[in-house]
């Protein structure tokens, strides 16, 4: 598989069935390399967040292959599925925070489906990517003491907190002001430089577009467009 971290071949993906059964995903063909940051566009309904959840072991692989680590996604039984989803982190645009918990323990629970691990390390980790996020001060708030953008980058606190290898976000900039969207955008294009973490993420910030490594289109379940830059 060479440096590649995602590998997708002849992937198409159905929803419903009979009648109502409708592809959309047709014939996709991708080859992203680790480390990089590759931004998916296209209009609603094309087919970016299908692909998204494909690639993230949370919607089932039948049509095709799709390769993740060096896993075939495509007939995996579920332990499978169950281990490649602790390598990998998600940043959705519903931020899906536990409104009882605090920053700290809505981060602390990115490491929490890891088991075991030294709780004093683990809260030296969660705070020290809170301080990264901009959220020192912040740490100790419920959500509802939060502003939109401030329980977003507690969501990508939590996704980042366990050195994920892949991180899957889904317009995860969309509830951020521009300059916490760059400070988040520019924090995983140097984590991919320097563990190698790759990113695959759903935008439409023009902003965002210039940073990434490679820019591809999708409509109506179709790649027209894959550009590197
Ligand atoms: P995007 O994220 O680009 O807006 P989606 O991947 O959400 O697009 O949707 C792609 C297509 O698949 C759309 O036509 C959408 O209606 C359809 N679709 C998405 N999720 C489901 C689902 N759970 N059941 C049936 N159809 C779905
Ligand atoms: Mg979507």
């Amino acid at each position: 598989m060479g440096n590649a971290s995602i590998t997708t071949r002849g992937l198409n993906h159905f929803f419903g069935k009979g009648d109502a059964r409708k592809q959309a995903i047709f014939d996709v063909n991708l080859e992203i390399e680790r480390g990089s940051l590759t931004i998916l566009m296209g209009p609603s309904g094309s087919g970016k967040t299908t692909l998204l959840t494909l690639i993230g072991c949370l919607r089932e692989v039948s049509d095709g292959s799709v390769s993740v680590l060096g896993h075939e996604l495509n007939n995996a039984d579920e332990d499978l599925l169950v281990g490649l989803r602790r390598r990998l982190g998600f940043i959705f645009q519903a931020h899906n925070l536990h409104e009882s918990l605090t920053s700290t323990q809505n981060v602390l629970m990115g490491l929490q489906v890891h088991g075991g691990g030294n709780p004093q390390k683990q809260r030296d980790a969660a705070h020290h990517i809170l301080n990264l996020l901009g959220l020192a001060d912040r740490r100790d708030y419920l959500p509802s003491n939060l502003s939109g953008g401030q329980k977003q980058r507690v969501a990508v606190a939590r996704a980042l907190v366990s050195n994920p290898e892949i991180i899957l976000a889904d317009e995860p900039t969309a509830a951020l002001d521009k300059e916490s969207g760059h400070k988040v955008v520019q924090m995983l294009k140097s984590l991919g430089k320097a563990r190698g973490t790759t990113t695959v993420m759903v935008t439409h910030a023009p902003r965002i577009l210039e940073m990434a490594d490679r820019i591809i289109t999708l409509e109506d379940g179709h790649i027209v467009s894959d550009q590197r830059q």
